[in-house]
């Protein structure tokens, strides 16, 4: 029986750092996955290929509408989506492939199949059994369909299968105005689909500062996304041309219906443990059916747990930040997540980013704090590359000046926020932002003003 410091069941972002940063602690470690590619949800149906998907549709949203008024006359291009599709397939396989790389260099052993925990430090891959000083359960999530809603990834399709069609939907109905449906949704709105959202909630992106919420869902309508908020969805069937949802609206209970082409569930995700065996090994669960875990530590010695499979944001960041910590805990270091910095982006055009508390959260709080807001509009370069549309907002501590959050609609927000990051893992208040020299022209000066905009004032404002 091969036998290892460390079997990691699951090769996601979690798995697989943890995988590599166990390697280079001088642990021997094996990383079992039953996909046929290495990178889990996030590079094969998840982050990577939605990311080629929102690029190539936000190239061809350019061309047609945008070019003209920079001085760029041509015919606008013609979509070959077949060949937009190899693409996505194409990153997808260099960022598998380039994980797979960095198992050989790092000596990784890959053991393809799925796992299942038989006993204390055992694990079975179909009929092999292996030995481990520690497990480390890294079994990332799967779509949290609708009862009602039959996903055939077809018609009625999670993301996976929105990542996947074979054509263009002329109409789409997006379930869910989170994450997944904003980003999809804008990637086919673009593409010529009339797309429609349908929210339980009265917000869209809920958790999200509500004055972001509200700018983005105005920003989304003028390119043409239709919302109908306070939509409690009951149920969906195919038809002859696509599929019919009906809702519920909560403000009068009456009942509607909506057919479109394609139907898209975004409603959440949940753990996906399936055949691993916890139950007769004794891991416990939470009452949301996670894993439940203390630094990384399941109920079970030995056991560890890292990712969507267990509490807190499912977001391959986190994920990967808990396989290096419990890595490093599992070598007798000290590993370390700070949770209270775990940014949040959502990778539409323009751009959302939040990091720390929202203004909602520091009222709850009962925190007395200071608001720096800047808006893209007066920043040079946003304006010299037509993105001048969205703000930073910044929120300090009224007493202190420390950084409390920050929350970005805005041209590369995804990349700005991480500059916050670093001040608030740093403890720095708005004065130490604001007194940094921010090269000019940048986007990155839209942070520093709102870093002014919390002391004597912004500049360009
Ligand atoms: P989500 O939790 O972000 O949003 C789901 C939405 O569906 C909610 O707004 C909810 O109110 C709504 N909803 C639930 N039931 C409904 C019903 N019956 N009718 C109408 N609306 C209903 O979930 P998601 O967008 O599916 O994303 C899943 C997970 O993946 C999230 O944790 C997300 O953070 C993560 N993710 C992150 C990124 C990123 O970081 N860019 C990208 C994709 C996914």
């Amino acid at each position: 029986m091969s036998s290892y410091d460390v079997i990691i069941i699951g090769a996601g972002p979690g798995g697989y750092v943890c995988a590599i940063r166990c390697a280079q602690l001088g642990l021997k470690v094996a990383c079992i996955e039953g996909r046929e590619t290495l990178g889990g949800t996030c590079l094969n149906v998840g982050c990577i290929p939605s990311k080629a998907m929102l690029h190539a549709s936000h190239q061809y949203h350019e061309a047609s509408h945008n070019f003209a008024a920079i001085g760029l006359i041509g015919d606008p291009p013609k979509i070959d989506f077949t060949r937009m599709q190899e693409f996505k397939a194409g990153v997808v396989e260099a960022n598998t492939k380039g994980i797979e790389f960095l198992f050989k260099k790092n000596k990784v052993d890959w053991i393809k199949g799925w796992a299942s925990i038989t006993g204390k430090g055992r694990v079975t891959v179909g009929d092999t059994e292996y030995s481990a000083k520690n497990i480390v359960i890294a079994t990332g999530s799967e779509p949290s369909v609708l009862p009602g809603v039959p996903v055939d990834e077809e018609v009625i399709v999670t993301s996976t299968g929105a990542l996947a069609l074979k054509a263009i939907p002329k109409s789409m109905v997006v379930i869910g105005a989170g994450v997944i449906g904003l980003e999809l949704g804008s990637v086919y709105a673009r593409l010529g689909a009339e797309v429609t959202v349908l929210e339980y909630l009265d917000q869209i992106t809920p958790g999200m500062d509500l004055e972001i919420c509200k700018t983005f869902q105005r920003t989304l309508k003028k390119q043409g996304l239709k919302f109908v908020l306070g939509a409690a969805v009951q149920s969906a069937e195919r038809t002859d041309g696509g599929a019919k949802v009906t809702y519920k609206l909560k403000k009068d209970d009456s009942e509607a219906g909506l057919e479109a082409d394609v139907v898209l569930v975004a409603t959440g995700r949940r753990p996906y443990l399936e055949g691993l065996g916890l139950e007769g090994v004794g891991v416990s669960l939470t009452d949301r059916g996670q894993i439940a875990t203390k630094d990384w530590k399941t109920s079970v010695e030995g056991i560890w747990a890292i990712g969507d499979a267990t509490p807190g944001p499912m977001l391959a960041h986190k994920a990967e930040d808990e396989g290096m910590a419990v890595a490093e805990a599992m070598a007798g270091q000290h590993g370390h997540v700070n949770y209270g910095i775990i940014p949040g982006v959502i990778y539409t055009n323009p751009e959302i980013a939040s990091v720390g508390r929202t203004e909602e959260q520091l009222k709850a709080d009962g925190k007395a704090y200071k608001v720096g807001k800047f808006n893209f509009m007066a920043n040079g370069r946003a304006k010299a590359s037509q993105s001048g549309e969205g703000f930073v907002k910044l929120l300090a501590d009224a007493e202190t000046d420390r950084i409390l959050g920050c929350h970005i609609m805005g041209p590369a927000a995804g990349e700005l926020i991480h500059e916050v990051c670093v001040a608030m893992e740093f403890g720095a208040s708005a004065e130490d932002l604001a007194r940094t020299c921010h090269a000019h022209p940048t986007y990155s000066e839209a942070m520093r003003e709102a870093a002014l905009a919390c002391g004597d004032g912004a500049i360009h404002a």
